[in-house]
């Protein structure tokens, strides 16, 4: 039998490790969850779904780490819909780690989801709770939603109103809670946690800035929109202040050159024009996308022509 509690504490205890979901965790991590004093694995080391030895259903299941290049990493994850879907391990539904997933659904239990953000060592960043909340058998699959199931009743959504609320309200959710986190994760990791204008060094100051914003239909959740930077500089970089060369130099607007001002201006800004990035991947896949690079430095020239906003 399932140990009442147990669920819930590896919930909390994941989200307060992980700084609610934002920050993503190693194995080794994972394995210091301790219920009743003693150790307890809360995610599987071989398969996908983990349903521990006299556990009526599953109790996580995980996602591996995908190649940070391809250009839309959630396609196989997200229908048109929004929902996220989750493959059945091998063929059989009767496999005992499918039915712990079934099990969970129809007990309408919370599942903790580890998606896979990095190898060597591996990294998961923590959705939970998660829910189960249909299967669609002819995909070898289960539809999972990253919101409180009691929120979402399939029956009910059937061509009313209530489904494009719902469906917004589950785009929002997905949004917050999987693809953010992620990008931030697989965005830092990239520039290997320094700012890639100036090379600052401290995460806490460090943000994953989208080169095409991502209200912007080409502004794909992927490592090669994202630039590390920090604060200052991802704000500039979004204002327009500062803009980026499809060759990775720098460029500050002109009319902030002639300004007279402090030592932020002057280092922080004026002195880095005309110089390359700083800091850059280790590997070329990872590299911003040169097309992006160009649309974004397209908006940077135009509104330093259009008189310097
Ligand atoms: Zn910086």
């Amino acid at each position: 039998m399932e140990p009442p509690g147990l669920r819930d504490a590896a919930i909390a205890w994941l989200l307060e490790r992980s700084s609610d979901g934002q920050e993503p965790l190693t194995r080794e991590d994972i394995k210091d969850f301790t219920f009743n004093g003693e150790r307890f694995p809360i995610q599987s080391t071989q398969n996908g779904i983990r349903k521990p030895a006299g556990f009526e259903a599953a109790l996580s299941f995980y996602t591996v780490f995908r190649t940070p290049n391809q250009e839309r990493p959630y396609d196989d994850d997200l229908g048109s819909d929004g929902l996220i879907r989750y493959a059945w391990r091998g063929d059989n539904p009767n496999h005992p780690e499918n039915r712990g997933l079934r099990r969970a659904m129809e007990l309408r239990l919370p599942v903790i989801w580890f998606v896979g953000v990095a190898m060597k060592p591996a990294r998961f960043q923590i959705v939970a709770p998660v829910y189960v909340v249909d299967e669609e058998p002819q995909h070898k699959r289960f539809v999972v939603v990253p919101v409180e199931n009691s929120l979402f009743l399939p029956d009910q959504l059937e061509g009313s109103a209530v489904e494009e609320s719902m469906k917004r309200y589950l785009r929002r959710e997905t949004k917050v809670r999987l693809h953010q986190p992620v990008f931030r994760s697989t965005v830092l990791m990239a520039y290997e946690n320094h700012c890639a204008v100036c090379n600052l060094a401290h995460t806490q100051l460090l943000d994953a800035a989208h080169i095409v914003p991502d209200h912007d239909e080409r502004g794909i959740a992927s490592v090669v929109n994202g630039l590390a930077l920090c604060k200052i500089h991802h704000a500039a970089f979004d204002q327009q202040f500062l803009g980026i060369r499809p060759d990775h130099y720098v460029e500050i607007r002109h009319d902030l050159l002639e300004e007279v001002d402090g030592p932020m201006l002057r280092h922080g800004l004026q002195e880095l024009h005309g110089k390359p990035l700083m800091k850059l991947p280790t590997r070329r896949g990872q590299h911003p996308d040169k097309k992006l690079l160009e649309i974004a430095y397209e908006t940077f020239r135009s509104a330093t022509s259009a008189g310097y906003r």
